[in-house]
C-alpha cells in the first residue's frame, strides 16, 4: 500500500478513485494519455444522480462543490413532434435528483481535489504486461515503464488494460451520434434556442431523433441519432461541414427548421460519434493485480449512467481498497462482483430507451417513460 496505485485514465471513473484513496491516504499516479487538463473539449452535460453519480461525491467529499457547478433549469424535459410541436414537456422545479453540470467543470473539480503530481500528463498507455507475481509493467508510448502490485484501468471504451482480463471487444450498436454546436443561441438562434427550450429536448421518430441540450452560455448541444451502419457513415466527408451537415440534415427532410437548423447552422464540423457497447454481461475470472472501471469495464450505448456509473465504480473501489489492506484480493473480488451486476442491470434497463427509437412511436415510448420515472 506504500507504493502508489498505478490508475489508467484521468476521466472521471479514475479521477473519482484516485481522490477517495486520497481521503484514505492511500497513494496513487494516475497516467493519463491527454497532454494537459485542457487539450480537449469534454463533451456536453452531465445528470448526475442522487443514487449513484451524487453519492460517489459524498464519498470524495466534494458534494457541496458539486452543488456549485449545477445549471438551474436545466433538467427540464420536452418531447416535440418532427414538426416542431410540443408533445410533452416537463419543466424544472429544481426538485428532480439529476441535476445537470457541465463535464469539463466537474472533471476540473476532481482534478483540483487531487494532490499536486498525481495525475501524469501525455503517458499514453501503449502495452501492459503481468509480471507473473500480480505485479504488471506498464508502458507508455513516451517511452516510460512503469512497475505496480496493483493497475486500474480506468481508461475507457478502448482500454489497453481490458485485455489483461477479458478478450472481449465492443461492438458496434447500430447507431451513431452527430454532434454540432450552436453558440450564443438566444442572440444567433432564436428559433432553435425556443424549441430546445431550457432544459433537453428530444424529437424522436422510428429510427432516428434530434436531441439537444441548452448548456452553459447559451450554446444548443445537439445529437442528432441515426441508426446507420458504419459504412453508410464512412461514404461522408465529415471534414466538408457544409456537405456534411447537408447530408446529416437529409435524413430530416420535411422536419420543422428550427429542428433541422440544429444540425445545418452548427458553429463546429459535425463529430461523428459510432456508438459502441461491451455485452451486457460482460466480466471475468480475478486476475491478481489489475481490474478496471467505468467504460474499460462496461462500456454501454449511452443511457445517461455511463458517467454515474464511472463516478460510483471509482469511489467502490477506493473503498474496498482501505477496507481490505491486508487482504486487497478479496477487496477486488467483492467490488467486481457488486459491479458486475450494478453495470448488467443499468445496460438492460437503458437499452429500453434504443428499443423505443427502433419502435414505431418513439415519441409515446418517451413520454410513458419519462412520466413513469417521475411517479416512481
Ligand atoms: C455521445 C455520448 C454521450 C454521453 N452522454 C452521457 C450522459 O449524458 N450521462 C452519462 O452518465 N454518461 C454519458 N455518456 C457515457 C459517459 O461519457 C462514459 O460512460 C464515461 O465518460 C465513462 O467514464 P470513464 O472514466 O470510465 O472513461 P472516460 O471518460 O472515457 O475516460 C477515460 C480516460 O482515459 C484516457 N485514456 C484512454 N486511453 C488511454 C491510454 N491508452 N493511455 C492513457 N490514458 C488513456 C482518456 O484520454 C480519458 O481521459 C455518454 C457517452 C457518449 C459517447
Amino acid at each position: 500500500m506504500n507504493t502508489p496505485i498505478a490508475i489508467i485514465g484521468a476521466g472521471l471513473g479514475g479521477l473519482t478513485l484516485a481522490r477517495v484513496l486520497h481521503l484514505h491516504g492511500i497513494p496513487s499516479i494516475v497516467y493519463e494519455a491527454e497532454q494537459s487538463a485542457a487539450s480537449r473539449a469534454q463533451g456536453g452535460m452531465l445528470d448526475i444522480h442522487d443514487y449513484n453519480g451524487q453519492l460517489a461525491l459524498q464519498d470524495a467529499g466534494l458534494l457541496t462543490q458539486f452543488q456549485e457547478l449545477i445549471l438551474e433549469g436545466r433538467q427540464a424535459m420536452r418531447i416535440l413532434s418532427p414538426d416542431g410541436s410540443l408533445l410533452f414537456e416537463n419543466p424544472d422545479d429544481g426538485s428532480g435528483g439529476r441535476p445537470e453540470v457541465q463535464r469539463g467543470e466537474l472533471r476540473q473539480m476532481l482534478l483540483d481535489s487531487l494532490p499536486a503530481g498525481t495525475v501524469q500528463w501525455d503517458h499514453k498507455v501503449a502495452g501492459v504486461r503481468s509480471l507473473g507475481d500480480g505485479r504488471h509493467e506498464v508502458s507508455f508510448t513516451n517511452g516510460r515503464t512503469v512497475t505496480t502490485h496493483l493497475l486500474i484501468g480506468a481508461d475507457g471504451a478502448w482500454s489497453k488494460v481490458r485485455p489483461l482480463l477479458s478478450a472481449v471487444m465492443p461492438q458496434y450498436t447500430g447507431m451513431s451520434y452527430v454532434e454540432t454546436y450552436l453558440f450564443d443561441a438566444a442572440v444567433r438562434h432564436p428559433a432553435s434556442a425556443v424549441a430546445v427550450g431550457t432544459g433537453q429536448m428530444g424529437a424522436p421518430v422510428q429510427g432516428k431523433a434530434i436531441m439537444a441540450h441548452r448548456e452553459r452560455h447559451e450554446t444548443l448541444h445537439t445529437y442528432a441519432m441515426l441508426a446507420r451502419p458504419l459504412d453508410w457513415f464512412a461514404d461522408i466527408d465529415f471534414a466538408d461541414q457544409a456537405k456534411a451537415s447537408a447530408r446529416i440534415a437529409q435524413e430530416f427532410n420535411g422536419w420543422a427548421p428550427e429542428l433541422t437548423a440544429l444540425i445545418t447552422d452548427s458553429d463546429t464540423i459535425p463529430l461523428l460519434r459510432p456508438l459502441h457497447a461491451l455485452p451486457h454481461e460482460h466480466r471475468w475470472q480475478r486476475v491478481p493485480g489489475v481490474s478496471l472501471i467505468g467504460d474499460a469495464a462496461h462500456l454501454s450505448i449511452p443511457n445517461g449512467e455511463g458517467a454515474n456509473l464511472a463516478l460510483y465504480d471509482g469511489a467502490e473501489l477506493a473503498k474496498a481498497i482501505a477496507s481490505h489492506a491486508d487482504d486487497l484480493e478479496a477487496g477486488l473480488h467483492q467490488f467486481e462482483q457488486a459491479m458486475f451486476e450494478r453495470s448488467a442491470k443499468v445496460a438492460a434497463d437503458g437499452e429500453k430507451f434504443y428499443e423505443l427509437l427502433a419502435g414505431k412511436d418513439p415519441a409515446s415510448g418517451m413520454i410513458n417513460m419519462f412520466q413513469d420515472a417521475e411517479t416512481s
